[in-house]
């Protein structure tokens, strides 16, 4: 069975057509501008050269209809009818409580969506209005929603809550949520299989390190406490959020800097991080190379981030009473040995110890501890996609029989 799988934001559609065969990536493209003046559709056939269609897109349903033509083309696709896609797997940011694993998309299922949109405000619509869109044109097969809060659903309550009034918890949902959990679920199951033991003997610390970072600490197979809270500007410092502030910063600069209540939103959450610090950049790479060529702020925003995680580390070894296995993932994780050797640094006296020359590696699964390591640290590249790929058959494959 093919599975499509879909990722809408409000302007854009990333999607792979992944065959459950083998597992493998048929075509996989990126639509992009939907709704605006020059949208365009990227497409990319496994072994075939990259098309590009430009042409309007005012909604995700015509998007959508120009991805399944790709499909079919005579000239460049990969299936022959339509009836090669068994089902549709989407990425939904928010599912609250009520989703604590992936789920067969129902009117209930949508109901439920809908309900969290006042959590992830940005997210959750692009969202409903993609599964909208390929049920229009795909009216019968099975969709899948697959949520990046889902994996977090089992911290325990004294993890996920904060300390506010209890009311604030049962009348608004405030709450630690979490996210990139489709992404600690594969990183978590890899490291188990590349070690070859249970996950349910395995007390691991999953670092998903990109322009939004977070870390889990992943007990016996179940997530206990992520970084990320009610939203994901909680825990790490990013590419551009501030990560965990002092809350009475938010009053302070209402009064002081005349901020409405949307500017220092706006503020946490795209002009702080390792840009607001050095100045320079959200991209690691430039903020490496300012540091290389003397920028003091580039180095600070470097240590900063460094040393967050590290504590990080440190307090979710205390949360599970002892790690085996840390994991990077992610575009900084897998491509930046500078900064996994870093954040290592002063990990020893918990056994971490990382061979130099290993550690040189990029995007490609590698055991990076030396001999004498009682942790073990892991570099996996990180596949959602194929996670989502995977949570989709499982749900759907049942259903043909
Ligand atoms: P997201 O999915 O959150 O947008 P990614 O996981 O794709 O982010 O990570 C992108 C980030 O990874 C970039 O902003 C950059 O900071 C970092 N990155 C990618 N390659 C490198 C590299 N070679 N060295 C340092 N940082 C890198």
């Amino acid at each position: 069975m093919k599975i499509l799988v879909v990722n809408c934001g409000s302007s854009s559609i990333k999607y792979q057509l992944v065959d459950m065969k083998d597992e493998s990536v048929v075509a996989k493209g990126l639509v992009e501008r939907i709704g605006m003046e020059g949208s365009v559709l990227t497409h990319q056939p496994t072994g075939h050269d990259k098309v590009v269609i430009k042409t309007d897109m005012p909604t995700h349903t015509v998007g959508i209809k120009l991805v399944l033509g790709a499909f079919v083309n005579p000239d460049y696709g990969v299936i022959k009818s339509m009836d090669e896609i068994g089902a549709v797997g989407h990425r939904v940011v928010h599912g609250g409580e009520k989703f604590s694993a992936s789920v067969l998309i129902t009117p209930d299922v949508m109901h439920g969506i809908e309900e969290c949109i006042d959590m992830a405000p940005l997210h959750n619509p692009p969202n409903i209005a993609g599964i909208n869109a390929c049920k229009e044109v795909m009216p019968n097969v099975p969709h899948v929603a697959v949520f990046d809060t889902a994996f977090h659903q089992t911290m325990p309550k004294y993890s996920f809550l904060y300390g506010l009034p209890y009311d604030a918890y049962i009348k608004y949902g405030l709450r630690r949520y979490g996210f990139h959990g489709t992404s600690h679920k594969f990183v978590s199951q890899r490291a188990a299989a590349m070690l070859g033991k249970p996950m349910s003997e395995l007390k691991m610390i999953t670092c998903h390190l990109g322009n939004g970072s977070s870390v889990a600490a992943v007990k016996n197979g179940k997530c206990m406490d992520t970084s990320m809270g009610f939203t994901p500007l909680e825990g790490l410092v990013m590419g551009t959020r501030s990560g965990v502030i002092d809350p009475a910063i938010i009053p302070f600069l209402m009064k002081k800097a005349h901020m409405t209540g949307d500017e220092v939103d706006s503020y946490l959450n795209k002009k702080s991080g390792v840009l607001g610090i050095s100045g320079v950049s959200s991209d690691f790479r430039d903020i490496e190379e300012a540091y290389h060529e003397g920028n003091e702020r580039a180095g600070l925003a470097l240590d900063i981030f460094a040393y967050k995680v590290r504590k990080y580390i440190g307090s979710y070894a205390a949360a599970m009473g002892g790690v085996d296995v840390i994991v990077f993932t992610a575009g900084l994780g897998e491509n930046s040995a500078t900064m996994r050797e870093k954040i290592c640094e002063n990990l020893e006296f918990l056994g971490v110890f990382i061979d130099h020359e290993k550690n040189q590696v990029r995007g490609k699964e590698t055991n990076l501890s030396a001999q004498n390591a009682k942790v073990q640290v892991l570099l996996i590249p990180t596949n959602e996609e194929l996670m989502i790929a995977r949570d989709t058959n499982e749900i759907c494959n049942p259903l043909k029989k």
